[in-house]
C-alpha cells in the first residue's frame, strides 16, 4: 500500500480524542471517526457515530470503513480511494457515499477526510454527515429519487405547454418481486434492482429521466412524445427488463408491468400523473403482468368502486351484514344429507346480496378476511350446536378457509377457542383448504393441520385438481376428504378426459383412505357417473342450492321425519 501522501503532523494518541473535548465531540452532528490508515481500522469514534450506525463503541473498534461502505468491502480499494481524494495541498478531501447501519439499513453520507500523522502513524480523521434529507438520488441505484423526479417533471410539463406533444409518465413495477425478496433475500433483491435501474438508465433518450420511487418501482419521465412513441418505448422497456440475469449463481427472468399516464390529458401535476400511472400499472398486473396499459378515465371509477367495497367490508361485520347459506352434501350410499357447506353472503341494505366472488379477494388483500373468517367459523359452529340442540342427527358443517387465514400464526388456537365457546362438537366441523395453501408452506401447514386433526376437526382439500399437488403429496398431511373441483364435473358425462381424471382421482383417493366429495353436480347423468365410480358424497344444484338458515333447517328436519 502506498502510504506516502501529504499529512499534517500532530501529536495524538489513540484515546486522546475522547479526553480532549469529549463534550464537543459527542454533541457534534457529524459522526467522527479516527482511522488507522495502515490496517484500515477505527481507532476511535464519537457518540454520534455509534448512535447513527447502531453499533456499540467496542463493536466499532473492531471495524473499519470497509465494513460501513456500500460500494466495496475491500480495504485496499478504499485505501486507494482515500489517496485519490485527499488533495496533497490541503490534506483534506470529501466523498459522498452510503454507509450501512448495523441493522442493514442505509445512510447516505458526505464524508470530510483529514489526513494526520501521529508518532509516525498515518491517521485519518473522518467527519461523516447524514445527508439523507438533501438527497435527490436513490441510495441503491444512484438514480434520481421521487423528489428529483417531481422537479424534473415540473420542468418538462412547463416546456410541454408550448408544444403539441405530451409528456409521458411511465411507471414500471417488477412482477412478483416480493417473492424473490422473501425467498432469496434482500441482497439478491437489491442486485436485481440495481441491474434493472442500470438497464433503464442506459435506454432513455438524453433529457429524459429514470427515477426509482422505492421498492421495485421505477418511473420514466419522457418529454415530447405521443401515444405511438410511448407504445414503442414501453415495448422496448418490457423487453429490456425481461432479459435474463445471473446473480450469485441464480438465473432470473424478471418481467415488469407498466402503467402510463400522459400530460396534459391524464393530469396536470406530478402527484396526479403518478397516481394515474399507478392505476394503469395495476390494470397491467391484473391483465396478466408483463404488459403495459395506458391510463383511462374509467380505471378510476373501478378503483373507486374497489375502495368503496373495501370501506363497506370494514363495517360489514359490526353492522351484521354477513349471512351464511348452507348447501347440503349427500351421502350417495344412503341418500342422506350428512353435511352442509357454509357459504358466505354479503347483504348490504338496499343492495343485492353479493356472492363471495365479488368481495372475497378484496377481503383477502386488505386482511379483513381474518376477522370475517373468524366470524364464519363461529357462526357455523353456533349453527351446528343449534341443530344438535333441536335434536337433529349430526351433520358436519364445512367452512372455507383462505390462505391468508391459514397463514396467521394461531389459526388452531382460534378454532379451539371457538369450539369451546360454542360447545360445538369438533367432529361436526370441517375446514376446507385449497391445494395452494398446502403447497406454499408445507412444513408449517402440516404442523397446523396436525394440531387441528388432534382436536378432532375434519379437514378437506377444496377444488382439488385446479392446483399442482399430486395425490401422493397429500399423504404428508392429515386430510380426510377430497373435493373434486366443479370444472371436472361439468363435462364428466360427455368429455372422456374429464371422466377419466375423475375416475382415477376417486380410485387413488380411496386407496389413500380419503373420502371423495364431488361438487357442482347439476344433472342426473353426472350423478349416475359418479355413483358408478364409487364417489362417496355429492354437493350441487341438482339437489339443492345453498340455502338460508331457515330453509336448510327445515330441510334437515324434514329429512329427519322421513328417516
Ligand atoms: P367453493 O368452496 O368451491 O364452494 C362451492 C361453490 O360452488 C359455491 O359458490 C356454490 O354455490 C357453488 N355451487 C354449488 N353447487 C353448484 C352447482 O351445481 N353448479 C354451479 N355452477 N355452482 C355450484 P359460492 O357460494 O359463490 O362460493 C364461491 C367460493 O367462494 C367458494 O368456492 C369458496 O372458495 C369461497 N367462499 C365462500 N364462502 C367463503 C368463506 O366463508 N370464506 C372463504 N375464505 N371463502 C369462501
Ligand atoms: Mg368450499
Ligand atoms: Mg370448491
Amino acid at each position: 500500500m502506498d502510504m506516502n501522501y501529504a499529512a499534517e503532523t500532530i501529536e495524538i494518541n489513540a484515546h486522546q480524542i475522547s479526553r480532549i473535548d469529549q463534550v464537543v465531540l459527542n454533541n457534534s452532528i457529524d459522526a467522527i471517526y479516527l482511522i488507522d490508515r495502515e490496517n484500515m481500522r477505527f481507532i476511535d469514534a464519537n457518540e454520534t457515530a455509534t448512535r447513527t450506525l447502531g453499533y456499540s463503541h467496542a463493536e466499532l473498534l473492531q471495524l473499519g470503513p470497509q465494513n460501513l461502505r456500500l460500494d466495496t468491502t475491500d480495504p485496499a480499494l478504499i485505501h486507494q480511494h482515500f489517496d485519490e481524494i485527499i488533495q496533497s495541498d490541503s490534506k483534506t478531501g470529501m466523498i459522498r457515499t452510503t454507509h450501512h447501519r448495523k441493522d442493514g439499513s442505509r445512510l447516505p453520507v458526505e464524508v470530510h477526510l483529514r489526513a494526520l500523522q501521529s508518532k509516525g502513524k498515518q491517521i485519518l480523521l473522518a467527519f461523516a454527515r447524514d445527508i439523507s434529507a438533501h438527497m435527490q438520488t436513490d441510495a441503491l441505484t444512484g438514480l434520481p429519487n421521487r423528489s428529483l423526479l417531481s422537479d424534473r417533471l415540473a420542468q418538462l410539463t412547463a416546456l410541454a405547454n408550448r408544444s403539441t406533444k405530451s409528456v409521458a409518465v411511465m411507471l414500471i413495477d417488477l412482477d412478483r418481486f416480493k417473492n424473490i425478496n422473501e425467498s432469496l433475500g434482500h441482497d439478491i433483491g437489491d442486485q436485481i434492482i440495481i441491474e434493472i435501474g442500470r438497464r433503464l438508465a442506459a435506454s432513455i433518450p438524453d433529457g429524459d429521466t429514470v427515477a426509482r420511487l422505492g421498492g421495485d418501482e421505477f418511473v420514466m419521465a419522457l418529454a415530447n412524445v405521443d401515444e405511438e412513441d410511448v407504445t414503442i418505448l414501453a415495448q422496448q422497456v418490457l423487453e429490456l427488463v425481461s432479459q435474463p440475469m445471473v446473480i450469485q449463481g441464480h438465473e432470473f427472468y424478471p418481467t415488469g408491468s407498466i402503467g402510463i399516464s400522459l400530460y396534459p390529458k391524464d393530469g396536470a401535476d406530478c402527484p396526479t400523473l403518478l397516481k394515474n400511472a399507478d392505476t394503469a400499472m395495476y390494470r397491467a398486473k391484473a391483465a396478466g403482468r408483463n404488459n403495459f396499459q395506458f391510463y383511462a378515465q374509467e380505471m378510476n371509477a373501478r378503483a373507486l368502486h374497489r375502495l368503496q367495497l373495501e370501506g363497506g367490508l370494514r363495517r360489514a361485520l359490526e353492522r351484521q351484514e354477513f349471512v351464511l347459506h348452507y348447501q347440503p352434501q349427500l351421502d350417495l350410499a344412503s341418500g342422506q344429507i350428512v353435511g352442509v357447506e357454509a357459504l358466505l353472503r354479503w347483504n348490504q341494505p338496499g343492495k343485492r346480496m353479493l356472492p363471495p366472488i365479488d368481495f372475497i379477494s378484496i377481503a383477502e388483500e386488505s386482511g379483513l378476511i381474518v376477522p370475517i373468517g373468524e366470524w364464519v367459523i363461529r357462526t357455523a359452529c353456533m349453527q351446528s350446536k343449534a341443530w344438535e340442540e333441536q335434536g337433529l342427527p349430526p351433520v358436519k358443517v364445512a367452512v372455507n378457509l383462505s390462505a391468508r387465514q391459514f397463514q396467521q400464526q394461531n389459526i388452531e388456537e382460534i378454532v379451539h377457542q371457538i369450539l369451546e365457546e360454542t360447545a360445538c362438537n369438533p367432529r361436526s366441523l370441517e375446514l376446507e383448504i385449497t391445494e395452494s395453501v398446502l403447497m406454499e408452506t408445507p412444513e408449517a401447514t402440516a404442523e397446523t393441520l396436525q394440531k387441528l386433526n388432534t382436536m378432532g376437526v375434519q379437514l378437506s382439500i377444496d377444488d382439488f385438481g385446479t392446483g399442482y399437488s399430486s395425490l401422493s403429496y397429500l399423504k404428508r398431511f392429515p386430510i380426510h376428504n377430497l373435493k373434486i373441483d366443479q370444472s371436472f364435473v361439468k363435462d364428466i358425462a360427455t368429455d372422456s378426459d374429464d371422466a377419466a381424471i375423475t375416475k382415477a382421482v376417486i380410485m387413488l383417493a380411496h386407496s389413500m383412505q380419503l373420502k371423495v366429495i364431488t361438487e357442482g353436480v347439476e344433472t342426473v347423468a353426472q350423478l349416475d357417473f359418479l355413483r358408478q365410480q364409487g364417489c362417496d358424497q355429492v354437493q350441487g344444484n341438482y339437489f339443492s342450492q345453498p340455502l338460508p338458515e331457515k330453509e336448510i333447517t327445515a330441510l334437515l328436519k324434514n329429512q329427519c321425519n322421513i328417516c
